[in-house]
């Protein structure tokens, strides 16, 4: 070989060893681009029946939408997918959940095709360091997550993937386990939690449920739970059983309040906090949102 082939020949192997140095680099890192952070959501989603009612609060989860840069993918934590351990769906093709009764037949036609992101889930399950995450092949998106994520992005294009509570571990472990997930936000990703923050169903006044009307303790509550919010005090929030009978009131099971503990838990310095759809329904349920950032 003359010194000119030697010459490309070292060229070329050093162009294959720096592209497999990045093709690693790429597996570490994840394959998404860096963007904008994007803002994290709590959305209170209410009843079932707002997935296919014109309503204020749909309207606020269309404005919110309209609001913030198009993500590449959105990771939901809904109230309604509790498991043991922790999964995150992996499918290409998660299918729509109709995990309620007795409602129209209307709310049982709804589809909601969005793609999956097994590359995402991936993602997903490598950030989260604190559990062993087990990629899910049989979920799909639940009513938590397909009745306000169909107002915000109609059209089913973007990937969607859930992560699920593990209901066998406390308020602590979840907003510590959401916190591995903050580098989604540069990326790209929209974090939504979708639950309640007050959610009472036992008590709920069924001849008021159109009616924006709270018992005293849900107001109580409510306020004292976006004060927490807005003051960066997580740590009540977190310990949220030990903060009085109109906590305990509202929250007498956590599924529905953890998503919230999701989402402070991404919050970062500079974030600007803004509260929406701050109404109570039915005596003992508050749709109060929280954007993020
Ligand atoms: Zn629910």
């Amino acid at each position: 070989m003359n010194r000119n082939g030697f010459l490309k020949l070292l060229a070329a192997l050093s162009a294959t060893s720096v592209a497999m140095k990045l093709k690693d680099l790429d597996k570490i890192t994840g394959a998404l681009d860096s963007t904008p952070s994007m803002p994290v959501l709590f959305l209170g989603h209410g009843i079932p029946m707002n997935a296919i009612e014109e309503n204020e609060f749909v309207k606020g989860f269309r404005k919110v939408s309209s609001e913030i840069a198009l993500p590449k993918a959105v990771l939901c934590v809904s109230a309604h997918w509790e498991t043991r351990g922790t999964l995150v769906t992996a499918m290409e093709k998660p299918r729509t959940i109709h995990d309620f009764g007795g409602f129209p037949q209307e709310l049982f036609e709804v589809q909601y095709p969005a793609p999956g992101s097994p590359e995402l889930a991936q993602k997903v399950k490598d950030l989260i360091k604190s559990t062993d995450v087990h990629l899910d092949d049989k979920w799909g998106l639940d009513h938590g997550a397909w009745s306000v994520i169909r107002h915000m992005y109609p059209d089913a294009d973007l990937p969607v993937i859930q992560l699920s509570l593990d209901h066998t571990q406390g308020p602590r472990y979840h907003y510590d386990l959401a916190k591995e997930l903050v580098k989604l936000r540069d990326k790209g990703v929209l974090i939504e939690g979708s639950g309640n923050m007050v959610h009472n169903l036992r008590m709920v006044a069924w001849s008021k449920l159109n009616e924006q009307y709270a018992y005293d303790w849900a107001n109580e509550a409510n306020d004292r739970m976006k004060q927490y919010i807005l003051n960066g005090n997580h740590d009540r929030l977190i310990n949220y059983s030990k903060q009085g009978k109109e906590f305990q009131l509202s929250i007498p099971s956590p599924e529905h309040y953890l998503p919230l503990l999701y989402t402070l838990a991404l919050q970062k310095d500079s974030d600007v906090i803004e509260l929406f759809n701050d109404q109570p329904v039915a005596g003992s349920l508050s749709m109060t949102s929280v954007k993020i950032g």
